[in-house]
């Protein structure tokens, strides 16, 4: 069967049968991951009730199962049979809850959960309960906004864990995340009733996302970040065009940023709204050529005056600008691939979907940062990657980094991207590259080591040991042997932030 025969966005049982067939020759293989990947493909693309969706979940439960998530296991099973499966199928199904019940009885073992490591290092801000309350946000005449510690920071220092606001999975990845609220549940989702891209974690994210943006993503067959984004800040402002334009372009509202509004009180009602302030007070990038396309984008047809078109264009422009340098991309490590037979670690970098943080977005770049950002489930956590001493601007990576690529020609990307020219301590000292020392073979390819989540005092005791070896040796800094020793951090962290019990 060719690959072409997929429509987008519509239900297909001959692609639901397709990918139904290759997750089970990958669970016959004991490829759990890549079996449940194509088994969420195929419930994509089942009609609701079909044979096919009812042997997804049938199937799911035996991964699941496989790999000791019982309470999953039971899950599918419940789902398999609510849609009406038949007898022999049932028959197979209640014998394996009924083993799933009895191991669920005598397992102590308990499921490892990442948030248990991934906590603030310090206690939360005062307003804003995601960051820890040595964090602040200063104004520089030269540079803008900044953000700085007031106290002093040590490598591993958890200071901020950040849900994105504005958020996007990339359509490769509909099966592998929540379009609404991007969480994987070890890819227990279910699909959307509406279109054959887009799964959920849970019902009540489907509806949320249904009254949100997805009726007109069915429609657009693939939204964009920034129409996804324009169209949730209309329902944040009850649909009334005039009532978005006032908020964005009122010179006091728009100049808030997350600093200036109250988080900590849940019951506050207005969170949305203040994110959508927030999110509009973020810096501008360049006008482009690139924004030409706006003007004709087909969800302004969805205006039906002219006036609100107008309003809708100007604004999508605006979003545009924004993302174009505060966007942060949502990658994630994923598993070997049985016919990946490259050993790279980077190999397996996935960029799975889109997200705005008004927090995330007020670091400034450095090439050599002094913060990292992992990403844990649907959070962004940042991280101390060393020292840090009080009083001193945090910066983070926007990309470019001095281990790997010439002064020159982050300068120039930087530009390019982000239209600034770099005057971090890197670009001004030149740092020297990793190309020109012996280290820089094993700089650049860290392998795929043997490190699961189930080996946590192992990671835990290394990353203790390297925490304390870069903060022990911070003044010989810039060393090529310290930032390797930063970057298999990041390795181990990501170990700890996948946690799946998948064997491969
Ligand atoms: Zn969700
Ligand atoms: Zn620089």
């Amino acid at each position: 069967m060719c690959e072409s025969f997929a429509v987008p966005g519509k239900k297909s049982s001959l692609n639901a049968r397709k990918f139904l067939n290759l997750g089970r020759s990958k669970l016959k293989k004991l490829k759990y991951f890549e079996a449940l990947e194509n088994l969420n493909k195929s419930l994509c693309y089942a009609e609701e009730g079909s044979k096919e969706m009812i042997e997804a979940y049938a199937n799911r439960s035996e991964v699941y199962f496989m790999i000791k998530e019982y309470e999953k296991c039971l899950e599918n099973i419940n789902l398999a049979i609510k849609c009406g499966c038949d007898a022999s199928v049932n028959e197979v199904l209640k014998l394996r809850e009924a083993k799933c019940n009895e191991l669920l009885k005598d397992d102590n073992s308990q499921v490892f959960n990442p948030w248990s490591f991934f906590k603030l290092s310090y206690p939360p801000h005062e307003k804003l309960p995601y960051v820890a309350n040595c964090i602040e946000l200063k104004q520089h005449e030269l540079f803008g906004r900044y953000l700085v510690t007031t106290r002093n920071l040590t490598p591993g220092d958890i200071i901020a864990i950040e849900e994105p606001f504005f958020k996007i999975v990339h359509t490769s990845s509909t099966h592998l995340r929540c379009s609404n609220c991007l969480k994987a549940n070890k890819l227990d989702l279910i699909p959307s009733r509406l279109t054959s891209s887009g799964m959920f974690c849970s019902e009540q994210c489907q509806t949320m996302a249904t009254g949100n943006f997805h009726n007109v993503e069915v429609d657009l067959r693939s939204i964009e970040f920034a129409q996804k984004i324009l169209l949730e800040s209309l329902n944040i402002c009850d649909q009334n065009v005039d009532k978005l334009k006032a908020l964005i372009e009122d010179p006091k509202q728009s100049s808030q940023t997350v600093f200036d509004f109250d988080w900590s009180d849940k019951e506050n009602g207005k969170f949305k709204m203040h994110g959508l302030l927030a999110f509009n007070s973020l810096q501008l990038g360049p006008i482009t050529d690139d924004l030409d396309y706006i003007e004709t984008h087909p969800v302004l047809d969805y205006f039906e005056y002219e006036h609100d078109r107008e309003i809708a264009k100007a604004y999508l422009i605006r979003i545009a600008r924004i993302l174009s340098v505060n966007c942060y991309s949502l990658d994630w490590w994923s598993p070997k691939r049985e016919d990946d037979d490259n050993l790279l670690f980077s190999s397996n970098k996935m960029k799975i979907g889109s997200a705005m943080l008004p927090f995330g977005s007020l670091f400034n770049h450095s090439c050599a940062p002094s913060i990292d950002r992992m990403i844990v489930d649907n959070k962004f956590v940042f991280i101390v990657r060393r020292s840090v001493c009080k009083g001193e601007q945090l910066f983070i990576s926007y990309g470019p980094s001095f281990i790997r690529e010439p002064n020159d020609f982050r300068q120039m990307n930087l530009k390019a991207h982000f239209d600034f020219s770099c005057s971090c301590e890197a670009c001004v000292a030149n740092f020297p590259i990793a190309f020109s020392h012996p280290l820089s073979r094993e700089v650049l390819t860290i392998k795929d080591g043997p490190i699961t989540s189930n080996d946590e005092w192992k990671w835990k005791e290394e990353l203790k040991k390297n925490y304390q070896a870069i903060e022990g040796n911070h003044t010989k800094f810039p060393s090529l042997s310290l930032w390797k020793i930063m970057d298999r951090n990041l390795y181990l962290l990501a170990a700890i932030a996948r946690n799946e019990p998948f064997v491969f």
